[in-house]
């Protein structure tokens, strides 16, 4: 690996030879340019930025978990997982459903009207003198 040659090189470096450093110089410039290390990294960030968009779907958020992913790998793993899903969960079955879906995928309850039954509950439960006292 040339970053290891690289890092050797300057732990025997003799700082008054001046064509020593100059081949210190090029053996770390060959090191950081070199496109085996560069490949590494793109698909470590592929793989990161994958595993991401995985965790993220499972909490409707796919795209911000293949961000979080590809920007700050684990890091980014852990920011998803400890998100708050962007989920409804269905008054019937308490099991989860995308945002954007009209009827639960798991019992096909109507969640929007569900929504607005619990809501009216809420309120009727608030106004029946059960509050603060
Ligand atoms: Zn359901």
């Amino acid at each position: 690996m040339r970053l290891g040659e690289c890092m050797d090189a300057l732990a025997t470096l003799d700082r008054e030879d001046l064509d020593a450093l100059q081949g210190v110089l090029d053996t770390c410039t060959r090191a950081v340019l070199d496109p085996a290390m560069w490949g590494w990294a793109f698909g470590i960030t592929v793989a990161c930025a994958l595993v991401g968009a995985l965790i993220g779907l499972a909490r409707g958020r796919w795209l911000a978990g293949l961000l979080w992913g590809a920007v700050l790998g684990p890091i980014g793993w852990l920011v998803m997982l400890l998100s708050r899903p962007n989920r409804i969960e269905c008054p019937a079955c308490s099991r989860g459903n995308p945002p954007n879906v009209k009827a639960c995928r798991h019992c096909g309850v109507n969640l929007q009207a569900a929504a607005r039954a619990s809501e009216r509950a809420e309120r009727k439960r608030l106004d029946s003198g059960r509050g603060w006292q």
